[in-house]
């Protein structure tokens, strides 16, 4: 019988009925509804402001003034027309999270009336005084001053509440003196990065006609749904998002009853819930499915230009949460909710293209595509060998640290899965089996004739951090709760640096007199010859791989946050950075300081809270315990039988445990509070705090499986993950 806090979760849960909502209308009413895109511009614009503003998203650049006041003025009516009184520029800070700021149309006239104004001024310019955002140092206070501006390129959308519609603008966040403030501007200069040397690899290819070249983004967004009335009795889950205590459920994962199972009613309910509202907004919902542990769901979009799906997949971890709550859901997106299971991932599937060339990353039907594939692909290869501690660096958060190398999520070492085939054409290029010299007009050997790499679901290493499928690559290591903007900023970043320097060596061979073919291949080779042992096609979870990754192939292993984020500080990185004018020296420095304090916040906040439970729920309960115990035994003894100490005993000494682990933790946060040195303090919270953390837990979780359950505080593993 569980303690009658968690029996009456239980029973109101059992009351649960699916919160039905309004039936569905068709996708043609539902879809972009409230969306200001462009279908909706060109019917409230006229025929040249349209035009112009249709110039700015292709070729990017400042609208001017007077087509900004157009667009604001019909933004505005149609907003108002909608039942919106407000409009918020929307901006993405250095915290994975989403920010706004809201502001009326109103504007009172002397005469006692009103009236709703909103200017071009006020969309392309906000001033949010985000002071008290996390900045790195880049402003200090007295001069806290940024603003936002509209991103042209992502449209604004209005959001439902129950009680009525905000406007909102979605704008990067910049600095008075220019610096990026956020996430969205360094990814807008990665795509134009990469769009510059995309272009110029195709021209060398001898393209004539060559559209902007953007990356696309498709994010599978994995995550947990737990019932609030459970949730409401766990402050872990409710501060820290996951469990900081908990012993195993009898029944996890392991008989893979849950993974693309039936959805449960109610999540169903849910589910349809969140895809109504995210079409609405434009958001193309595409797939959903139970995960592999109990209680754990996915929703992936169809992929989008990298900018607008990082916006959508901002929007869409609001919805998820918004939504969960009216179904009396608590959905976590924690990249470990909980020890012994799965955690949550956001496997970010990425390629570039335009409209002239398609998809660069498709192997194609034609020698020629097929070479051009080869080319990106190698870049590929050649930029995650050579910064692949940059990418490590990019998914290391505090949650992320509990999934990268357990046994369900890649390593924390960046090696690249490619497929077998593709995989043994490298190898042949590597060994200059694969030449192109050419005869006459047709290449020797294969090239011409490149089967097509299809996605071969038999054929994908799930363990693999970086995975070609098929016409993309799929980043696999991003953490369930992150934004998938600093991923997405490395990848093109890399990307545009590895393009870059093909570029100059198939320009050093032209001159030279070598043919493309020749070049390429040659090129192809040394890039495989000097970057190939990124590939791996093995079980990345082996012990083995890791053992050969690190002194053999000469990967880096960075198990932790602490060791990953100073990455981010090495020269190389600032080098790359400042090359292709992504973040300067400042921009990069001050993301160090705002995710290294990021992290060890992380870890305190746990530390702290650990302690909290520890002292006020688990030893009150459990020195209850043992005065039951203890007078059962007296009984016991007056009946003249022999008490069984043996319990007790137990019990006694995990109670000693507990508190000497709490005594070491609660010294440990003390002494760690004047960090002035950021590496010095995540080394801290990696090394000392997480350990003492996990002593404790040690402590807790034997308690729990000791204890009367009807003393036991916290709902179990058992109820959190299956009472639904
Ligand atoms: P799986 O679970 O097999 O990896 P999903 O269908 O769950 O596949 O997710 C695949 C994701 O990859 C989707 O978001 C899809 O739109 C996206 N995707 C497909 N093709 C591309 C591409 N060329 N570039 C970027 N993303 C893509
Ligand atoms: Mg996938």
């Amino acid at each position: 019988m569980p303690s009658s806090q968690r029996f009456a979760a239980i029973q109101q849960i059992q009351r649960r009925r699916p919160v039905s909502t309004p039936p569905i209308a068709g996708l043609d009413e539902l879809w972009a509804s409230d969306v200001f895109g462009l279908d909706t511009m060109k019917s409230a614009l006229s025929g040249r402001v349209f035009k112009s503003v249709q110039r700015t998203i292709k070729e990017g650049g400042k609208l001017d003034l007077s087509v900004a006041n157009a667009v604001a003025d019909a933004m505005k009516n149609w907003a108002l027309a909608r039942g919106a009184l407000y409009y918020a520029h929307v901006f993405y800070p250095l915290t994975n999270s989403t920010a706004e700021k809201h502001d009326g149309f109103i504007v009172p006239k002397g005469d006692g009336q009103a009236i709703a104004q909103f200017t071009g001024k006020l969309l392309v310019q906000g001033e949010p005084d985000g002071s008290s955002f996390p900045n790195g140092g880049i402003r200090s206070t007295f001069e806290a001053r940024g603003y936002t501006a509209w991103d042209i390129t992502s449209p604004a959308y209005l959001m439902q509440t129950p009680n009525g519609m905000t406007l909102c603008i979605p704008t990067v966040f910049v600095s008075w003196t220019g610096e990026a403030l956020d996430k969205k501007t360094p990814l807008l200069r990665s795509n134009s990065a990469m769009d510059r040397q995309a272009r110029r690899l195709l021209t060398l290819l001898g393209e004539t006609e060559i559209a902007p070249v953007a990356s696309s983004c498709g994010a599978e967004q994995e995550y947990f749904l737990v019932d609030s009335a459970l949730v409401a009795l766990r402050p872990d889950l409710q501060l820290a998002g996951r469990t900081l205590f908990g012993r195993p459920s009898a029944k996890g994962q392991q008989f893979d009853d849950h993974y693309f199972g039936a959805i449960p009613e109610r999540v169903q309910v849910f589910m349809q819930d969140v895809e109504r509202q995210l079409y609405k907004l434009g958001v193309p919902a595409k797939t959903r499915h139970n995960e592999v542990a109990p209680g754990q769901f996915e929703i992936a979009p169809f992929h989008e230009a990298a900018n607008v799906a990082t916006d959508h997949q901002q929007l869409t971890m609001t919805v998820l949460r918004n939504t969960a709550r009216r179904h009396g859901f608590t959905c976590l997106l924690h990249e470990k909710p909980f020890a012994g299971i799965n955690g949550s991932g956001k496997h970010v599937n990425w390629s570039i293209g335009n409209a002239t060339q398609g998809n660069l990353l498709d192997p194609g039907k034609t020698p020629h595509t097929n070479l051009q594939f080869l080319l990106f692909c190698g870049a590929v290869i050649r930029g995650v060998h050579r910064y692949g501690p940059l990418l490590r660096a990019v998914v290391a958060t505090a949650g992320n640290d509990h999934r990268l190398g357990a046994n369900e999520a890649p390593p924390a070492i960046i090696s690249m899965y490619l497929g077998s085939q593709l995989e043994d054409v490298f190898n042949q290029i590597r060994v200059g089996e694969l030449s192109g010299s050419s005869k006459g007009d047709t290449m020797t050997l294969g090239v011409d004739t490149l089967p097509e790499f299809t996605k071969d679901p038999g054929d994908r290493n799930r363990t693999s951090p970086f995975a070609f499928t098929g016409n993309r690559f799929e980043f696999r290591a991003v953490g369930s709760g992150q934004s998938v903007a600093g991923p997405l900023v490395a990848m093109n970043t890399v990307l545009a640096d590895s393009i870059s320097w093909i570029a100059d060596q198939l320009e050093q061979r032209f001159k030279a007199g070598e043919s493309l073919n020749t070049a390429a291949f040659a090129v192809l080779q040394q890039v495989m010859q000097e970057h190939g042992a990124v590939v791996f096609g093995g079980d990345g979870y082996a012990a083995e791989w890791h053992r050969i990754a690190v002194e053999e192939r000469g990967l880096e292993n960075l198990p932790t946050s602490a060791d990953a984020l100073p990455v981010l500080r090495r020269p190389e990185i600032r080098e790359l950075f400042e090359r292709h004018g992504v973040l300067n020296a400042v921009e990069l420095d001050s993301r160090f300081a705002v995710y290294a304090e990021q992290y060890a916040l992380a870890v305190e906040v746990e530390c702290k809270l650990a302690l909290q439970m520890a002292r006020t729920l688990i030893y009150p309960a459990a020195m209850r315990y043992l005065n039951e115990l203890a007078a059962a035994l007296q009984a016991q003894q007056a009946m003249g039988l022999a008490p069984s100490l043996s319990q007790r005993d137990r019990i006694g000494a995990l109670l000693q445990e507990l508190t000497s682990a709490c005594e070491a933790l609660e010294q440990a946060l003390d002494s760690g509070e004047h960090h002035d040195d950021p590496l010095n303090h995540i080394r801290t919270c990696a090394d000392t705090l997480m350990p003492l953390l996990d002593q404790l837990r040690a402590a807790v979780d034997g308690l729990e499986a000791q204890l009367d359950d009807g003393l036991w505080p916290l709902p179990t593993y058992q109820e959190l993950l299956f009472v639904r």
